[in-house]
């Protein structure tokens, strides 16, 4: 069995790459994805980059430092609104400040938004996947998905922003679909499968 830690203590986030990454085999061999908690790693990483592939290497490669011989996997991800100058972006997690809840800064970018029409609530979210090999090679891979900002909070499935995230081939937000449509079409979901498509040539 091959040992891949991911680099996030989310658990929703967990639950979606473990679903994605679920048919991955490297060297022949399954592969059991732990998070860096499951993995015993327990530090703070400071996410200084200025972009979302800076900052999924910056916390690829504080893992691997802490665990030599294993493949580790780290995730960047945000929301950009077009209208806001694609805030809040790398700041994502930490917008309105990290304690705030998701219900607080979703009603806080609604009403940003208030008065925009539809056609200029474009966003995306984006996700920028690296990985550190045993080898000290990096890759990386970055994805997105295309949507709008809803008018109100809808649905509560998946977790963050998604309750504001409209997918328009839907008419639903990424928190009205079920576990199996958001990883479809998601950021995350395009990422990790182009890196899972790597990984599986790199051993
Ligand atoms: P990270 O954990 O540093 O990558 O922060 C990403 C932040 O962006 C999360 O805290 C979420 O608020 C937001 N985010 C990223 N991906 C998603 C998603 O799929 N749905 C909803 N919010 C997301």
């Amino acid at each position: 069995m091959q040992r891949v830690i991911f680099a996030t203590g989310n658990a929703g986030k967990m639950n979606e790459i473990r679903m994605i990454l679920a048919d991955l085999s490297i060297g022949g061999e399954p592969v059991e994805i732990v998070s860096m908690k499951e993995a015993g790693i327990v530090f703070d990483i400071e996410e200084n980059g200025k972009s979302f592939e800076e900052n999924a290497v910056i916390k690829a490669k504080a893992v691997a430092a802490a665990q030599s011989g294993a493949i580790v996997l780290a995730d960047d991800s945000g929301l950009e609104i077009d209208y806001l100058n694609k805030e809040p972006g790398i700041y994502s997690a930490r917008y309105m400040g990290e304690d705030t809840s998701y219900h607080e800064k979703n009603h806080n970018l609604i009403k940003r938004l208030e008065g925009v029409p539809d056609e200029k609530r474009t966003a995306r979210f984006v996700c920028a996947i690296a990985c550190v090999l045993p080898d000290g090679q990096t890759l990386k891979e970055t994805a997105t998905v295309e949507g709008r900002i809803g008018y109100e909070e809808r649905g509560s499935n998946g977790f963050g922003y998604d309750p504001i995230f409209i997918v328009p081939e839907y008419g639903k937000s990424t928190a009205e679909l079920t576990e199996e449509e958001k990883n479809e079409i998601s950021h995350r979901g395009k990422a990790l499968r182009a890196m899972k498509e790597r990984l599986k040539t790199c051993f």
